[in-house]
């Protein structure tokens, strides 16, 4: 396996493969690997012949700085993880090498960032956009593969490939969860034990709502049974709870047939355990 750290490097590698007609699967990171990025990386073994991970803490996403400068960087560990799983490369570029002085390009989306996380996170969207158009230049990916944890920014990032023209098939893959249903996230170490065992309370709450929409209720009680649950653990703050359209990512606020039916609903929620963030969703009517 590489570790290669410079964009020129990466896409001279790159090169190389196309020209062996071998296909790429990218799996882009921060790091802090666990069970759901090595469930992308399988994923992605499965569809290309060679797989590069890249892990970069990509500051133009972070709204604070404590959670950036904060955010675990394992990077030894992530390195013998990758190894193990067969990666053939980790691209781990620098800072620098990523934002070096008079760097001044962003990438402007449209209304799929403006809801949801969007406002609440201000210019996030257009931070992940940014890092994962420099990745798809320097890797060149046949597929990249993106979880549906980060349900919203799947969604950006699928339509980004498509209006760029980029070529990259983009592939969402299913949360890859906890045994006791909470889903696994970098910011997962920074909850303190009590927080850790509070946590549950997330995927509870999506389950309540899924009884609740099965048993007929519209959205406004759908969502006040996802709150209860959450709302009865003390060590939380829900920030939101929204039920939404899975393609347009716009709000829904009455059932029609058709939403029931064509299963493209989803409910999603971000809470708080004191100054850590942790995000779910789900499917609302699917198995
Ligand atoms: P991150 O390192 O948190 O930026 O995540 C890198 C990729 O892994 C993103 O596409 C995430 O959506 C995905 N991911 C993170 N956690 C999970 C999980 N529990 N299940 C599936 N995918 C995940």
């Amino acid at each position: 396996m590489l570790t290669i750290e410079s964009p020129d490097e990466m896409r001279a590698w790159a090169r190389e493969q196309a020209a062996s007609d071998r296909t790429i699967g990218l799996v882009p990171t921060m790091g802090a690997l666990h069970g759901g990025h090595l469930a992308l990386i399988a994923d992605a073994s499965r569809r290309c012949d060679v797989v590069v991970v890249s892990i970069f803490v990509n500051p133009l996403q972070f709204n604070e700085a404590d959670d950036f400068g904060n955010y675990p960087r394992p990077i030894d560990n992530d390195v013998a993880n990758c190894q193990a799983a067969g990666v053939s490369v980790v691209y781990a570029p620098s800072g620098s090498a990523m934002y070096p002085e008079h760097f001044q390009t962003r990438v402007i989306l449209g209304t799929l960032a403006e809801v949801m996380e969007g406002p609440m996170r201000p210019g996030h969207f257009e931070g992940v956009a940014t890092v994962v158009s420099k990745l798809f230049g320097a890797v060149r990916p046949d597929v990249s593969i993106f979880g549906e944890k980060d349900f919203q920014q799947l969604a950006v990032i699928t339509q980004m490939a498509a209006d760029l023209d980029t070529g990259i098939e983009v592939v969402g893959h299913p949360i890859v969860r906890d045994p006791d249903g909470v889903a696994q996230s970098s910011r997962n170490r920074r909850l303190t034990p009590a927080q850790r065992a509070a946590a549950v309370c997330v995927p509870k709450s999506l389950t309540a709502a899924r009884i609740a929409a099965a048993g007929g209720a519209e959205p406004g009680d759908v969502i006040a049974a996802a709150a209860a649950i959450i709302d009865s653990e003390p060590l939380t703050e829900r920030e939101y709870i929204t039920i939404f359209d899975a393609r347009t990512l716009t709000e829904i606020e009455r059932f029609e047939i058709i939403n029931r039916r064509a299963r493209a609903v989803r409910i999603a929620t971000a809470v708080w355990f004191g100054n850590v963030r942790l995000i779910d969703n789900c499917d609302l009517f699917g198995e």
